[in-house]
């Protein structure tokens, strides 16, 4: 089994130069910090999320494989949003800094020390079960720690669900791709009506499109970050499972190969996608009623 660790991310991300742009969203519950890359300038504004999830670490280096210029608009990268996850399914307990929260950990995990088909972070909260939408209303949601599935104890009580949350809104993205395994689908839907569900459709329709992949709908599941750039910022947001159904957790990055190229396309559909849309917005405002 290949690995992708943290000092690994952080190589790959402090080798970028011009025009790449780079920095942090902020630090995970160990203190680590959560890099970004940021290439381009102006609208759109597209961000793109990966290592939500512990066991789904073939999205860090998948996400960091998308990175490069784009001929318009400014994309922003966070390849990585659960650093302490990424260790812990790989690494273990010894990524662990404090033995208290080893202890902690350990326990959750059922006093094994086999991290590799872990989810949440390293205070055993399932970060995309941890946003205010729908926040605990999920089904299978669980209201305790657990390697997956505990919502946490309030809606953005976690380090870096919070940290992305505020870079969203800040960045003021006009649109987000957030990657995780497996199944090769793409989720969409959270309520959107009338001429958002008609954009929001569209566009995923052409993401199904470039990447082979086909469109899903998840109405028992709440709480997650594109439920909350859907329903609360107003963006088209997108859940993509990467990777066969039937290959079991966690991917083995011998795979990346395989899903690079379905997953390659996707940026530049969304950045063409909004650039169109802000130019038909634009054209309705000029041309409405004084
Ligand atoms: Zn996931």
């Amino acid at each position: 089994m290949s690995s992708f660790g943290y000092d690994q991310l952080l190589e790959c991300v402090n080798a970028l130069g011009p025009p790449f742009e780079t920095g942090s969203i902020g630090q995970s519950a160990e203190g680590r910090l959560i890099p970004f890359v940021r290439t381009g300038e102006g609208r759109p504004v597209l961000l793109i999320v990966g290592g939500f999830h512990a066991r789904e670490h073939i999205t860090v280096p998948l996400v960091l494989g998308l990175i490069r210029p784009f001929p318009f608009g400014t994309v922003f990268f966070v390849p990585c949003l659960n650093a302490d996850g990424l260790e812990l399914c790989q690494n273990g307990l010894s990524s662990v800094s404090s033995p208290a929260r080893r202890k902690f950990l350990r326990a959750v995990n059922g006093g094994s020390e086999d991290f590799s088909l872990w989810k949440a972070n390293a205070d055993a909260v399932d970060l995309n079960l941890n946003f205010p939408s729908g926040f605990g209303k999920g089904r299978g949601n669980l209201f305790a720690p657990a390697p997956q599935g505990y919502v946490g104890p309030c809606p953005l009580s976690e380090p870096e669900s919070l940290a992305l949350a505020a870079f969203t809104a800040a960045v003021r993205a006009e649109a987000v791709l957030t990657f995780h395994s497996k199944g090769e689908v793409i989720f969409w839907r959270y309520g959107q009506k009338g001429g958002r569900l008609r954009r929001d459709r569209a566009l995923a329709r052409r993401l199904g499109k470039v990447s082979g992949y086909a469109l899903a709908e998840s109405p028992e599941s709440h709480g997650g970050y594109k439920d909350w750039c859907v329903e609360v910022l107003n963006i088209p947001a997108f859940t993509v499972e990467v990777g066969a159904e039937s290959w079991p957790h966690p991917l083995d990055h011998s795979l990346l190969p395989k899903i690079l190229p379905q997953c390659r396309a996707m940026p530049g559909e969304v950045l063409d996608f909004l650039r169109k849309e802000n130019g038909r917005k634009r054209k309705m405002d000029a041309g409405g009623p004084a």
